[in-house]
């Protein structure tokens, strides 16, 4: 374990940042360990905020921890201050306060921020990232008519929750489907059918050209020339890595904070996790923006800094719920995949991906409740051993995954 009076200093105290302060402590590290987050709030997790959040407004925050859980394993949180700069030859992080702290390692966990509507108007559009967003989301979703920017899994799961209050609901989407970064076809038509079943419109292939405001009502007119008469826009377009700390202070940044495999950045003692990282993963660097990826980075952080060299490998994997349904995918499809579905007794639906070489790299699967988690973990670790499995089994749901994998070669 690495020498206990060299201080970490962790920025961002979200999904990654808090959960490697925390785990740094379990692995028994005890020297001083500060946790530096701008919010002015304990570490909450984010995804509720899309989801319980907006249909139940009173249920609780979903917290990580809390500052005396913090207190009582002597991480110092500095709640609702940002930093500011990083000085990497005299190794210290300056604060907002214009005080600052000695780091002997430090990591970056700084996530990433709502991508702001580039077009005439966007800044009409309401956003959702932090818990301070909410109360402005809560009231656009509960308005008569709601336009969605944006037909990613955020923009979906608002659009379920407008859905819930009685809105009407126009979802604007650039691409030809919905979900288009992250489902394969066949998988996304089916999401978007439930969708208009309980009646969001969707307007696809289709810019937002700009937002007009008259009173107290937003015109929103596409690229098409088409004009759509609504009384809030909320914009789900994406975010962007929270990176600039890191390119001020030098180190490599390319779409998020270039790490190694160990999680380490261009300086060997400054390391990075979560949606602001860009890591190695199937021959080259990815950035994702998922739950569980911030979670099992922090895992990998928390070792590396506490002195180990453990590398991280993840297959990804993200869920959403909208309605009463969840889908969770998992993998990443390749070019020239071949998309094979299951349909269960239970309604649930499964896509599964082949590469050209007919093993398997991605599924998806949706269902009510948690139905499809149990085939997607079966999957995982199909791709995980990169299997070989035959497209008529995945088809048929009498033969369960596990049996799959008995027989499948590598
Ligand atoms: C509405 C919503 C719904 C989501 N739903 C899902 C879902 O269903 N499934 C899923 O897999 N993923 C979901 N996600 C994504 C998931 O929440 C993120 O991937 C995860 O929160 C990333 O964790 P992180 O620690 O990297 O970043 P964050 O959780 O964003 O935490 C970063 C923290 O750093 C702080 N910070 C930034 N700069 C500074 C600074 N200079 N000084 C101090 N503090 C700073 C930020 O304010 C923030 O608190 C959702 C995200 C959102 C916003």
């Amino acid at each position: 374990m690495l020498n206990s009076a060299e201080p970490i200093v962790i920025i961002g105290a979200g999904e990654s940042g808090t959960r490697t302060a925390l785990t740094i402590r379990q692995l028994g590290w005890d020297g001083p360990l500060t946790l530096i987050g701008e919010e002015n709030t304990a570490p909450y997790e984010r995804p509720p905020l899309s989801k319980q959040r907006l249909s139940s407004p009173d249920s609780p925050v979903a917290t990580i921890t809390t500052a005396s859980e913090l207190h009582d394993r002597r991480i110092d949180f500095l709640q609702g201050r940002r930093a500011v700069g990083i000085d990497r030859t005299s190794q210290v992080v300056s604060l907002d306060n214009d005080s600052t702290l000695p780091y002997g390692q430090l990591l970056i966990a700084t996530g990433s921020r709502a991508r702001p509507l580039p077009i005439a108007g966007g800044d009409h559009a309401i956003t959702l990232r932090q818990i301070t967003d909410i109360e402005r989301v809560l009231e656009a979703v509960r308005t008569p008519r709601l336009c969605v920017i944006g037909a990613g899994l955020i923009g979906l799961e608002i659009a379920a929750q407008a859905w819930v209050h009685g809105t009407d609901v126009i979802v604007v989407e650039a691409a030809d489907e919905v979900l288009s970064r992250v489902a394969p076809p066949a998988m996304a038509s089916l999401i978007r059918h439930r969708h208009e079943r309980s009646g969001v419109s969707f307007v696809l292939g289709t810019q937002a050209h700009r937002i007009g405001r008259h009173n107290d009502q937003y015109i929103v007119t596409l690229s098409n020339g088409t004009a759509i008469e609504c009384d809030r826009v909320i914009a789900a377009i994406g975010s962007i890595p929270n990176c600039e700390l890191a390119t001020d202070a030098g180190l490599l940044v390319a779409n998020g904070i270039v790490v190694d495999d160990q999680l380490r950045s261009s300086d060997p003692l400054i390391l990075s996790a979560g949606d602001c990282c860009s890591f190695p993963a199937a021959g080259s660097h990815v950035r994702l923006e998922a739950w569980r990826n911030a979670h099992d980075q922090a895992n990998v952080a928390a070792q590396n800094l506490a002195g180990s060299h453990i590398s991280y490998v993840t297959v990804p994997w993200f869920w959403s719920d909208q309605y009463d349904f969840s889908v969770q995918v998992v993998g990443t499809p390749s070019a020239g995949a071949t998309d094979v579905e299951r349909h269960t007794h239970d309604s649930a639906t499964f896509v599964f991906s082949l590469d050209v070489d007919g093993v398997l790299v991605a599924a998806s699967g949706l269902g009510t409740g948690s139905s499809a988690a149990k085939t997607i973990r079966a999957a995982q670790m199909l791709i995980e051993d990169r299997c070989i499995v035959d497209p008529a089994a995945l088809a048929d749901p009498t033969v369960s995954l596990r049996a799959i994998r008995k027989t499948a070669t590598t």
